[in-house]
């Protein structure tokens, strides 16, 4: 008969690994604490809107090469979306400019030469400064490598960072800033093409994923929160769901693949990041205007990224701590205020909703970083997986599927 792998948590990180490891022929029993799949990166009903949303807006990049595999693994790359070409378009609030910024596909970086591809009011010595940021730099913050000002910075560094380490830039490690520019503007535009799940991050991200497993003969069982785990010598013994407790075969295997906080209320002597930043996500109901881009940076402005759906625009507002205890009105207020004047919509505040995600990922510095745990711990059948856990990128979907990937693989060399 074959093992049972247990995998606690349905997030990105959980399910890459139950179908990495369903696809191999373990049988496979997702255990999640809530009554949904997907975690930090899920969809909803929101009865204010009327209407499906995302807690929150993700873009992925077509460089995401686990992420592409996933999707392409459950069948729905199809529903992810995006230019055909790595395009960026941007507003700046303050002076109005607008332009788009084009990455050429290879990897050598001919946009930088041609002055309406790249930022305008920047010089090519400006990116020969940046590539500063593509040599090791462990412990340091970006702060620390790079001068945190001028156009280049302002106009298309600064956005970048901010986004994918979720941390003002000058603090964010430079180690996984250097990571998210190799695989991202170092890869060439090829890599670059912005992706958005346009039905949603449910029917792209999970659901599907979920079909997959329950073909596979997988069982995802909703709102069954492992609270502790006991262990023999060398070995996870059993899982402890509150009552009810599963004992472990001998070959039986554990992905614990929780976010740090969880992981390490049930492995007390886990180090792990204990620093987090928020998101914060509006979302108005309202039909974007003709030509509006996916995804438009804007720039001096409370407003980072505008995101249009069908019927529906949305933020996005990374290390937004500071806005957590804004009064919700004032904040839809100020984001429409900006949105209206940089779509030219009326300025009618339509039907809206906030999402703030408070511990939406780890902090990004050299400190919580060096905190990372790998996937392998002291016991031969409990692996870790989360995009917390040491991927050496940031916390995004691309890291929690290498993580739940490399807990699979780990399981899978187990005699
Ligand atoms: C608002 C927002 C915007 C984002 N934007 C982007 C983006 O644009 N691009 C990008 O790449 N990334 C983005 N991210 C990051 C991305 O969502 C996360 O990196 C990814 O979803 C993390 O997946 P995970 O599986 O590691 O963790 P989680 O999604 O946190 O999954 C962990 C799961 O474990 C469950 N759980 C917890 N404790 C227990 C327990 N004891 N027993 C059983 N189950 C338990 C949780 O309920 C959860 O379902 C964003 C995140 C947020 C919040």
């Amino acid at each position: 008969m074959a093992r049972t792998v247990h995998v606690i948590g349905a997030g990105l990180a959980g399910l890459s690994a139950a179908l990495k490891l369903s696809a191999r022929g373990d049988t496979v029993a997702v255990h999640e604490a809530t009554v949904f799949a997907g975690g930090r990166c899920r969809s909803y009903h929101d009865a204010v809107l009327g209407m499906t949303i995302d807690n929150g807006n993700h873009l992925l990049l077509s460089g995401n090469r686990a992420a592409m595999d996933y999707v392409r693994g459950i069948g729905a790359e199809h529903r992810l979306a995006g230019p055909a070409a790595a395009q960026f378009s941007f507003v700046d609030n303050a002076s109005r400019e607008s332009w788009t910024l084009r990455l050429n596909d290879g990897p050598l970086p001919f946009w930088i030469f041609d002055a309406k591809r790249r930022v305008p009011g920047t010089q090519v010595l400006d990116y020969v400064a940046l590539a500063r940021l593509l040599l090791p730099a462990s412990g340091k913050t970006v702060g620390e490598v790079i001068a945190c000002e001028g156009p280049l910075y302002r106009r298309l560094v600064q956005p970048l960072l901010l986004a994918a380490l979720n941390i003002d830039p000058p603090q964010g490690s430079a180690k996984l800033a250097r990571a998210v520019i190799r695989e991202t503007l170092g890869a060439g535009g090829k890599a670059c093409r912005p992706l958005i799940a346009r039905d949603g991050l449910g029917a792209t991200l999970i659901e599907p994923a979920l079909t997959v497993l329950r073909e596979r003969g997988a069982v995802v069982r909703f709102e069954h929160q492992l609270r502790a785990i006991s262990f023999g010598a060398d070995r996870a013994a059993a899982l402890d769901f509150g009552g009810d407790i599963i004992t472990l075969a001998d070959d039986d295997a554990v992905i614990l693949a929780v976010p740090p906080y969880a992981a390490t209320s049930i492995l007390r002597e886990l180090a792990a990041p204990t620093e987090f930043r928020a998101i914060v996500n509006a979302h108005f109901r309202i039909a974007p205007p003709a030509g509006q881009p996916p995804i438009l940076g804007v720039l001096n402005a409370t407003t980072e990224w505008l995101f249009a759906f069908p019927g529906r625009l949305s933020v996005t507002i990374s290390a937004g701590g500071r806005l957590i205890d804004t009064p919700r009105e004032e904040l839809a207020k100020t984001i429409w205020g900006e949105v209206a004047s940089v779509t030219g919509l009326p300025a009618t505040l339509p039907p809206w909703q906030i999402v703030r995600e408070r511990r939406a990922t780890f902090a990004a510095t050299p400190a919580q970083d060096a905190k990372r745990p790998g996937a392998e711990t002291q016991w031969r059948n409990l692996a870790l997986a989360g995009d917390w856990t040491n991927t050496g990128l940031p916390a995004t979907i691309e890291g929690a599927i290498r993580s739940g990937n490399r807990a699979a693989e780990l399981l899978a060399r187990l005699p």
